[in-house]
């Protein structure tokens, strides 16, 4: 049976999906976004009839920026109570003490902050692992500690339907888990994907992904279970459902479509800049001031550079892949320098 669930609506930000679910005439928010989502989720409660007065609860699975970034304006603007675990308050209070790998989120958070104007709030319900919400009729609070120590999955037993936040990520060129700087506890993440395989529900919707549809994530956390069961990868306990065939070959390929699409957008973006910066900046080469478009532009290169190479360094799949990436995001990040030096001895002679 396909993927087919009414009152559910994906509000898609730069970051990623939170999740609008309506009842009647009540709503419920599953985390709030970081950027934008705002404006979509009053467009979309206006097609309902409803509007911010009707949310009656914004429900959190955990404190991340890219999850509360909205947070405090949409309490402000609904006056609905903010339901996540107790843990998680020093995540949304921007105080978390960072520690190891994951210091990397806290220094991205640190910088976000200011940047969105960030405020922080107060959550008014504790959240339990097993309880059930009486939203959206009814949502089991699944508690899915690794990623932050309070990090919590939604399951719907209406739907048999599974919010799984940011245990994993699912996108066609790749299912991943987080990578290690975004985990607080990845020690307990194993415990959190056997939590899953063991709940088995028919659909899952994580917080990052391409496509709306429980079905597809549902199969990718299968094949992230496979993966992750290779030699030499993080332990994650064998599921009890049969492996699913993997078509390597095909697998690679897509990888490779994916990353070169991907590319080739962002340097038919980024290349104009690049280049008429770097011509600034050889018009005038004793003038230190021209410098700075260009190493802005550097800059901006940098951040598809440092995507690819992340992806790389994330991989669990095959080691083929990971290598490719990581040698991609390498070659990416001297690109700007290899074309100014051409255009140097291009000026120059
Ligand atoms: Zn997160």
């Amino acid at each position: 049976m396909g993927w087919d669930i009414s009152g559910i609506y994906p509000l898609r930000g730069i970051a990623g999906c939170c999740h609008l679910l309506v009842d009647g005439g009540e709503a419920t928010l599953l985390d709030t976004g970081l950027i934008g989502e705002i404006d979509s989720l009053r467009r979309l409660l206006h097609d309902h009839s409803l509007g911010f007065h009707s949310l009656r609860a914004i429900v959190l699975t955990h404190g991340h920026l890219d999850h509360t970034g909205n947070l405090t304006r949409l309490v402000e603007l609904s006056g609905a109570r903010v339901y996540a675990h107790p843990l998680e308050q020093t995540h949304i209070d921007g105080t978390y003490l960072y520690a190891g790998w994951s210091r990397g989120c806290g220094i991205l958070e640190a910088i976000g902050r200011p940047l969105l104007r960030y405020r922080p709030t107060q959550i008014t319900d504790f959240l339990q692992d097993g309880e059930t919400l009486p939203f959206w009729g009814g949502l089991r609070v699944v508690h899915l500690p690794g990623h932050t120590a309070g990090h919590c999955g939604f399951y719907s037993a209406r739907h048999d339907l599974l919010f799984s936040g940011d245990l994993f990520a699912s996108y066609w060129f790749n299912i991943h888990q987080p990578p290690p700087f975004l985990n607080s506890e990845p020690d307990r993440l194993p415990e959190s994907f056997a939590k899953v395989t063991a709940l088995n529900p028919k659909w899952i919707l994580p917080n990052h992904y391409d496509r709306f549809d429980g079905g597809l994530h549902r199969e990718r956390f299968k094949m992230l279970m496979n993966y992750d069961n290779g030699p030499g990868r993080s332990k994650i306990k064998r599921p009890d459902f049969p492996p699913i065939p993997m078509d390597n070959s095909k697998e690679l390929r897509q990888l490779l479509i994916g990353t070169s699409v991907l590319f080739s957008i962002l340097a038919v973006l980024s290349l104009p800049l690049v280049l008429f910066t770097s011509l600034m900046c050889f018009d005038a080469p004793n003038s230190v001031q021209h410098i700075s478009p260009y190493l802005g532009a550097l800059s901006l290169w940098t951040i598809p550079a440092a995507f690819v190479g992340g992806q790389g360094i994330a991989w669990k799949g095959y080691y083929q892949k990971r290598v490719i990436l990581i040698v991609l995001g390498m070659f990416l990040s001297i690109a700007p320098l290899l074309l100014l030096l051409g255009l140097k001895l291009h000026i120059g002679n």
